[in-house]
């Protein structure tokens, strides 16, 4: 069977192309990088990650664009907090994000691109969307008009037409059940960051930056777009609504939402506080392999239950993969070929395609897996697993890791040597000096992030590995 998606505009499941030469053209939503990222957000990204793959083992080239929020309410909070310029308060959370998305083997997408790259475009898109009757001007701020725009809520499924024409959020995020009229150009506050432009000095609204650099990278009309569910509404319905009336065209042909990771019956976030980021999970000792299978061993579009118990059973679970791989490279093996094993082999691999093909069902295509790994192995200890039968076997592992990427070892690498670690402190030590404190605590923060403890004493720094 072909490869299917769940689309959320049209809900229904639905057989994917691309429309056009054989390559994907994709939009993912991107972090806001104003902290580090938690492991929430990475169940998104792992989620686009193994998307990527399935579409490229399924035989498609990919044209992915990501964006990077690094101008938003909180952003420019936080730096004007920090006496810091945005490009110099986002630098650091934008190279975390890198490093986070290295460590749990994300690949990059071809065009990661930070939204203040692209100010000039949103401007000029505003002022199309302005010439053709899409927004208004208030207090120095343009907000599209919602009502201009009749196919509003065909993506969240939602009814506005009782909406109310002219009422207005300035805020990114808002009110599910409420559509407003949004800003996409804000004027600037006292104090706050602002681009000059033609249309007033300010800053983009966050919806904008994403069709803007969509349609600029990848046309008109994208193959699939795709981010987390709390997306849906307001960003993407807005997205649709700029698009659409800067192009006339449909803005995605496909959307993917993946629903969250939850702690005790709560979505992982910031503002509840009940989140880890990736480098307190490392600094306990988690191997990255094992958060990544975590994340992405429930399909995308159930809710993922986050426990420790769950991150120890991932491990186990990749520990049995690597063992099998193991054996079948190091056993000496009986020769000739074991006929109803290799055609065990060949359904197993079958079934975890299938399991692939049917809207990224990965529950279904690791028990493909699993089940087979079970069988071998018994097959192995009663000597009837045959020479001839290893060569499938290791295949159907390499179309597993081709996708999931974690029978290799990690180097220890968020293990740091005594000599970086030496480093880090001079650092600190010149950051206190130069009295940027919030540097010299952010360094004091990251070392103890990857397991390092400082102290500081009448002699000098002395640190300690926890
Ligand atoms: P942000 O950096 O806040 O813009 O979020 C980046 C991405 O992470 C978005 O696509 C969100 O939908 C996603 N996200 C945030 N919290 C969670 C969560 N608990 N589980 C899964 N995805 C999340
Ligand atoms: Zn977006």
């Amino acid at each position: 069977m072909a490869l299917r998606f769940y689309n959320t505009l049209s809900q229904q499941v639905e057989e994917f192309a691309p429309a056009r030469d054989n390559t994907v053209r994709m939009y993912s939503c991107g972090p806001t990088v104003y902290d580090y990222a938690h492991i929430g957000n990475f169940r998104t990204f792992a989620f686009l990650d193994i998307l990527r793959r399935w579409l490229r083992a399924s035989g498609f080239g990919l044209d992915h664009v990501m964006n990077i929020t690094d101008v938003d309410d909180k952003i420019i909070r936080n730096a004007v907090a920090q006496h810091k310029s945005l490009s110099d308060y986002t630098a650091v959370y934008t190279q975390a994000f890198l490093d986070d998305c290295r460590t749990l083997r994300l690949e990059p997408p071809e065009h990661l691109v930070p939204a203040t790259r692209h100010v000039d475009d949103m401007v000029a898109a505003i002022e199309k969307l302005s010439s053709g009757g899409h927004t208004y001007t208030s207090e120095g701020s343009v907000y599209f008009r919602i009502a201009s725009f009749p196919g509003y809520g065909k993506l969240s499924h939602n009814d506005f037409s009782g909406i109310r024409a002219g009422a207005r959020v300035d805020m990114d995020e808002y009110d599910k059940a409420d559509a407003r009229d949004f800003a996409l150009w804000k004027a600037p506050k006292e104090g706050e960051p602002a681009w000059p432009a033609s249309i007033g000095p300010g800053r983009p609204g966050w919806h904008i930056e994403c069709s803007v650099m969509a349609i600029r990278y990848l046309g008109a009309t994208l193959d699939i777009h795709a981010g987390g569910v709390d997306l849906i509404f307001p960003h993407h319905e807005n997205e649709i609504a700029q698009s659409e009336s800067l192009t006339g065209q449909p803005f995605a042909r496909f959307w993917l939402h993946a629903e969250f990771l939850m702690v005790e019956g709560q979505k992982m976030s910031k503002s509840l506080g009940n989140y880890y980021t990736l480098r307190d999970l490392l600094a306990k000792g988690t191997a990255p392999e094992a958060i990544r299978y975590l994340l992405v061993s429930v399909p995308y579009r159930k809710a993922l239950n986050f426990t420790m118990e769950g991150l120890k059973s991932a491990a186990t679970a990749i520990d049995r993969l690597r063992n099998f791989k193991l054996r079948l490279e190091t056993d000496k093996l009986p020769e000739g070929l074991n006929q109803p094993l290799a055609g065990r082999t060949a359904a197993a691999a079958h079934q975890f395609r299938g399991g692939m093909d049917d809207d990224l069902n990965t529950a279904e295509a690791l028990a493909a897996v699993f089940e087979y790994v079970r069988e071998a192995n018994i097959a192995l200890d009663a000597g009837e697993f045959r020479a001839a039968n290893a060569p499938a076997a290791l295949d159907l592992l390499a179309q597993f890791d081709a996708v999931f990427d974690v029978l290799k070892p990690s180097v220890q690498g968020a293990a740091l040597t005594d000599e970086q670690i030496e480093a880090r402190v001079a650092e600190r030590t010149a950051a206190k000096k130069a009295r940027d404190f919030a540097r010299a605590d952010q360094i004091r923060q990251t070392l103890l992030d990857q397991g390092v403890i400082l102290e500081d004493t009448k002699s000098g720094v002395r640190w300690k590995r926890k």
